[in-house]
């Protein structure tokens, strides 16, 4: 038996999206052609804005399509708002990465021991340009709480940016955006193509160009419109919207299966990090765990040590270290992950193996 683990680093392709994105490559021409094949792109373009702006209870004007959460992170860090930066230690590497490179003076919050943002009231600067603080971190799940802290940005005359990647498939996104003032969606992670992904800004907020030489997206990012991925980037977000009640009590109901098999029978040699925190993320620190992932792979159980991308990278958890752990233990902590397709078997013979594992 195998058991996959790891639908925080990626979920399969779902089967409505790739019908979607298979119907949308018939529709070759460039959509900014002026012909009429070139129009009918475009059309269905403007329909995969229309339907995420619907789902996300914004404009379609709101609606900036990118290459995924990579480039909406660095989109959003890079020309929102200006001067002095603000965010949460624990950002995502594509957040924590484009910070140096936006040129204003760049500030760090604290989490405490869970994961969440603390204290920031008297850590975040009188004045500030923009406030990056995700909506779920991608290690552990932490949920952040955001409407206090859109309230310290606003006050100090500054924009709140959300990296919502992780927190789309079990968070309401149109409640996170009544405080934050942009967001960024990786569709991937919703089961819909790599590659894919969106940044939505709130009219009034000025955002500059990230990338020149064409006037796609509204001006601001040049380059030929992707139909297939907007479409699959469409679709992914409206399915795991109409399933997100369905997918927390499932991954919910999973998870503390999982954990509570795990406790019952490792109890003080395990920790489980995080307590406010998305369902379908459970980050477990093993007593004696740094070689753990390897045995899992070689037990047919895909896992994976924090976050994904930082997988082949032997540098202890940036997430664990800001929530206080020591060096070794950020080495020895796994983080799995459930999707919809996720079985009890699967769980518990994910379980099972950590425990002949770890004996
Ligand atoms: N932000 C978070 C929180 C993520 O988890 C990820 C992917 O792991 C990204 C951003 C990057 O998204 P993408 O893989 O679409 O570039």
């Amino acid at each position: 038996m195998n058991a996959y683990l790891d639908y925080a680093a990626t979920a399969p392709l779902r089967r409505e999206v790739s019908e979607e994105m298979l119907a949308a490559a018939e529709l070759f021409a460039n959509p900014d052609s002026l012909h009429a094949a070139g129009r009918k792109a475009a059309a269905a373009l403007l329909d995969a804005r229309d339907r995420i702006a619907r789902v996300l209870g914004v404009s379609a004007r709101e609606v900036y399509f990118t290459s995924g959460g990579t480039e909406a992170d660095n989109w959003a860090i890079r020309c929102l708002g200006d001067g002095p930066l603000y965010l949460s230690p624990t950002e995502h590497a594509a957040v924590l990465s484009a910070a140096p490179v936006r040129g204003t003076p760049v500030f760090f919050g604290k989490v405490d021991g869970d994961g969440i943002l603390t204290d920031f009231e008297h850590t975040m600067p009188e004045h500030v340009g923009l406030v990056a603080v995700m909506g779920a971190n991608n290690e552990v799940g932490s949920l952040q709480p955001l409407s206090e802290i859109a309230r310290a940005t606003h006050a100090r005359g500054g924009i709140l940016f959300s990296d919502c990647v992780q927190a789309a498939c079990s968070q309401d996104i149109q409640k996170i955006l009544r405080d934050a003032d942009a967001v960024s969606l990786s569709a991937h992670k919703l089961g819909g193509p790599k590659g894919a992904g969106v940044l939505v800004v709130k009219q009034g907020i000025p955002l500059r160009s990230l990338l020149v030489g064409g006037e796609q997206e509204r001006g601001l990012r040049g380059g030929t419109s992707n139909l297939m991925a907007a479409m699959g980037m469409a679709k992914s977000l409206e399915l795991a919207a109409e399933e997100r009640e369905q997918f927390c009590r499932h991954t919910g109901e999973l998870r503390e299966l999982f954990e509570g098999t795990l406790s019952a029978a490792l109890g003080e040699k395990m920790t489980v990090d995080g307590r406010c925190r998305v369902p379908n993320i459970s980050h477990i620190t093993f007593e004696g765990g740094e070689t753990l992932l390897y045995a899992l792979d070689l037990h047919g159980v895909a896992a994976s040590g924090g976050a994904a991308c930082s997988a082949h990278d032997p540098k202890p958890s940036h997430v664990m270290l800001a929530m206080g752990r020591n060096e070794h233990a950020a080495r020895c902590g796994v983080r799995f992950s459930f999707g919809m397709q996720t079985t009890k078997d699967e769980v518990l013979f994910a379980a099972h193996t950590i425990l002949s594992c770890l004996s």
